[in-house]
Parts: structure tokens; C-alpha cells; sequence
């Protein structure tokens, strides 16, 4: 069983902002933002590649909620998905990287700006 559905059965402590039947928001342990949270299905799917319509549908409006809840759907965020290798996805349970709480980096510059290896 992976990481994430340990912590979708509660067999590892997952600090978890909202639950819903479906999906489930906590914590990264290693956050890179004031607010860094986690936003899964419970249901277990690999990667973003895998996922339904019809999980993402569902997974929209728990996004939002969850940016509601902590009080940056006004101020802004970065919704962020690494998928499979060359995307750096490390744990392969799909998940959201929802970021805020703060103005983020990002090089919007079009000089030699890349993003690979
Ligand atoms: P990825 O690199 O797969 O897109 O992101 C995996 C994320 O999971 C990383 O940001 C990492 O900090 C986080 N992470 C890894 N293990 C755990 C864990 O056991 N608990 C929590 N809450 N986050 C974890
Ligand atoms: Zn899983």
C-alpha cells in the first residue's frame, strides 16, 4: 500500500485540513510555501495520466473548497501536479500541490528561461 493510502486509512498521521468521501486534503510534511497542502483522491489512481473525468470533476470543486477554507481562494494560488518521471512525481499516488499564503516565485521572463535539464 503507498504512502498516501496509509494516510487516506489513517494508519500514518496525515495532518488533514478537509475530508470529504472521496478525497482528502493534509499537510505536505516538507512544505515549500506558508500553505502547502496535499489534495488527493482516496480512491488510489498512480497519476495525473490515469485519472477519470469524472474524479477530476469531483476533485474541482474540492480544490476550491479547500483554498476557501483556509482563506486563499481571494488572494491567489498555485495548483500544481508532477506527473510521472520527468515531471519529478515522487510519491505515485495522485496528488495536487496547492500552494499560497504568500507571492510566489515565478520567472515570467522570456530570456533563456527554461524549466528541464
Ligand atoms: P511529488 O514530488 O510526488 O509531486 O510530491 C510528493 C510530496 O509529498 C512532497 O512535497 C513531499 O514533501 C510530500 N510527502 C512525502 N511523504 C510524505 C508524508 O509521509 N506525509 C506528508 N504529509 N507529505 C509527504
Ligand atoms: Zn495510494
Amino acid at each position: 500500500m503507498c504512502i498516501f493510502c496509509k494516510i487516506v486509512n489513517k494508519e500514518i498521521q496525515g495532518n488533514i485540513v478537509h475530508e470529504s468521501e472521496h478525497f482528502l486534503a493534509f499537510n505536505d510534511l516538507y512544505p515549500k510555501a506558508p500553505i502547502h497542502i496535499l489534495i488527493i483522491p482516496k480512491q488510489h489512481v498512480d497519476c495525473f495520466q490515469e485519472v477519470g473525468a469524472e474524479t477530476m470533476s469531483g476533485m474541482t470543486t474540492f480544490i476550491q473548497e479547500v483554498a476557501s477554507k483556509v482563506g486563499i481562494d481571494n488572494t491567489g494560488y498555485r495548483l500544481v501536479t508532477n506527473n510521472g518521471e520527468d515531471g519529478g512525481q515522487e510519491v505515485r499516488h495522485l496528488h495536487f500541490h496547492l500552494l499560497g499564503g504568500g507571492k510566489l516565485i515565478w520567472d515570467h521572463s522570456h530570456e533563456d528561461a527554461h524549466n528541464f535539464i
